[in-house]
């Protein structure tokens, strides 16, 4: 009869896990992460107290598979240990200084991103641990954690609504004035001023058209809104003509200033100015150190360099190798 009773209970686990996928849960004893916002500041959102490290302690990590996770479900929801066949990060140790940017690079499907998804805790690390401030991401109520980091990703998504809609998404408190001190400080102010409705001017799908540049300095004015304290951004890609390149890139300086950052790096601009760069290979830490020094070493970095990064704008502005 006891093991009825585990048959039943396993039998409902699997359901749990069938409908909620991986269970990135809080633990009982989850306590929140450090109180780290000061009082509601004036300008661009609440003023920051100090960012928090971001360490990776020899981080191992597989995606769950579908069948990894109900089996693990029967036996123990905790359970993690997974094939090393699987697994796409292997031993990734490294630490972002407060207030330091770190930027990820390295070729396709090298783990950049599964990187970042582990800071805002997505998923849970097979080995090793991730620890914010000190703390294990574990063991802090994800609510917390997931309200001191802010996430830029790709492509800038810009809901089918009001400008002020669209930034209230960050902090659905957010007064005009706050939500004005954001986008100006994200370099957008003018636009926003010359705009028909000003923040009542509805963007996104068949809104008010925005070049990519300016989309990318509206998601920037969220996160400004957002103020969080750690800052996990996945450059954009896409081309941009020299003047919004100039624009989103000091946007960008204002949004990283003393947060704690990784970013997905794919401007040079981002890379010269990193305070470590790591270069990931298959799920590797390869290579870290700065831009000079990586340069001079001739590695992957070397390599990438010359491919990715030194004639990304046009032929015209190509710097010499090593030029500041
Ligand atoms: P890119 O520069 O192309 O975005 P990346 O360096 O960010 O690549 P990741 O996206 O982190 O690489 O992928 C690392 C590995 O994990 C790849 O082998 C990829 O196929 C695998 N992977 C990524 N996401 C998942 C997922 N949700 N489930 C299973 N495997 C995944």
């Amino acid at each position: 009869h006891v093991d009825v009773m585990t048959a039943l209970v396993s039998f409902d686990r699997v359901f749990e896990v069938l409908d909620l996928k991986p269970l990135i849960r809080d633990r009982e004893d989850a306590r929140p992460l450090g109180e780290r916002r000061a009082p509601a500041g004036n300008g661009a959102g609440p003023s920051l107290a100090k960012a928090p490290s971001v360490q990776f302690d020899h981080v191992r990590f597989a995606y769950p598979a579908a069948d990894e996770v109900s089996l693990a479900s029967l036996e123990s929801i905790a359970r993690t240990d997974t094939s090393p066949s699987r697994e796409v990060l292997h031993d990734v140790d490294f630490r972002a200084e407060p207030g330091q940017l770190v930027a990820l690079v390295g070729p396709s499907g090298a783990g950049k991103s599964t990187i970042t998804h582990l800071v805002s805790r997505l998923y849970d690390v097979s080995g090793g641990a991730v620890r914010v401030g000190g703390a294990d991401v574990r063991d802090v109520t994800l609510e917390s954690l997931r309200a001191e980091i802010g996430v830029v990703s790709q492509d800038a998504h810009l809901f089918h609504d009001s400008i002020r809609e669209n930034m209230r998404y960050a902090r659905p408190d957010a007064t005009d004035e706050e939500i004005l001190a954001a986008v100006e400080a994200a370099h957008i102010g003018d636009l926003v001023a010359d705009m028909p409705d000003g923040l009542d001017t509805v963007v996104g799908d068949r809104g008010y058209r925005l070049s990519g540049g300016e989309k990318q300095r509206l998601a920037i004015a969220r996160l400004l809104l957002k103020a969080p304290s750690v800052v996990v951004l996945d450059e954009a890609t896409a081309h941009l003509d020299s003047e919004s390149e100039a624009a989103v890139q000091r946007a960008l300086r204002t949004a990283l200033a003393g947060r704690t950052s990784l970013v997905i790096a794919h401007r040079l601009s981002t890379i010269r100015e990193a305070d470590q760069i790591l270069v990931i290979e298959n799920g590797r830490v390869a290579e870290r150190g700065r831009h000079e020094e990586l340069l001079l070493q001739g590695g992957l970095y070397a390599e990438l360099y010359r491919t990715q990064f030194s004639h990304q704008r046009d032929g015209r502005q190509t710097e010499p190798l090593g030029a500041e």
